[in-house]
């Protein structure tokens, strides 16, 4: 099964060049952080407290959730509302918790097994999720670059709230973002989409 993980931090290009890296190779591509925000909405739309992890663990078990062109939680298109601020804001307040991840893990390994292998991103696929990765990338950029790529793509967080985001996924305790010892670590700053992803199908 071949797994190719890229990881790194909000607006570094991850979605873009998973997208071309699976279409180049002929693999299927999972977005785990549309996972995460499922799961958040999921806990907003239920009212469950964003502190209580063993509540919100027994909200991602509970969830149906299919991830593909589009995500559809308890049989709801939900692929424009996870991209909201209302769940940006809150999204790694939920996705901090053990027991979430748990869940999020298996369903993952489940999700790649189910369609023999892929591309997968987030921010502890080479970490935690494969560590056995055939290739593991940590996509970085500027802190201006990621800033200004989602504004471009039309999202309204704002600098200061990726930033925040950034540093709760950088520092909780459980599956920090950070690149794997084995990872190749690219900065994407003043390059194409084109080029990075032409550079990560050559390392595969
Ligand atoms: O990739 P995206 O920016 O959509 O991810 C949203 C959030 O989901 C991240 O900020 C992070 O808190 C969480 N996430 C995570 N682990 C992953 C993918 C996403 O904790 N593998």
């Amino acid at each position: 099964m071949r797994v190719i993980a890229i990881d790194g931090p909000a607006g570094s290009g991850k979605s873009t060049v998973a997208r071309g890296v699976a279409a180049a190779l002929g693999l299927a591509e999972l977005d785990t952080g549309a996972m995460y925000r499922a799961v958040t909405l999921a806990a907003l739309r239920g009212r469950v407290p964003l502190d209580d992890g063993p509540a919100l663990g027994e909200v991602a078990r509970t969830i149906r959730l299919d991830i593909g062109d589009r995500i559809v939680l308890d049989g709801d298109d939900v692929s424009e509302e996870i991209r909201g601020a209302e769940v940006s804001g809150v999204v790694s307040v939920v996705a901090a918790h053990a027991e979430v991840r748990t869940e999020m893990v298996r369903r993952q390994r489940d999700w790649v097994a189910g369609h023999g292998g892929g591309v997968v991103e987030g921010r502890d696929i080479g970490t935690v999720v494969f560590p056995d990765a055939a290739l593991k990338v940590f996509l970085t950029a500027s802190e201006e670059e990621r800033a200004r790529r989602r504004k471009v793509e039309g999202s309204d967080e704002g600098a200061a709230a990726l930033a925040r985001r950034d540093r709760l996924d950088s520092t909780r305790p459980t599956s920090p973002l950070k690149p794997a010892d084995d990872a190749v670590v690219i900065d994407s700053t003043g390059r194409t989409a084109a080029a990075v992803i032409a550079d990560v199908v050559a390392r595969a």
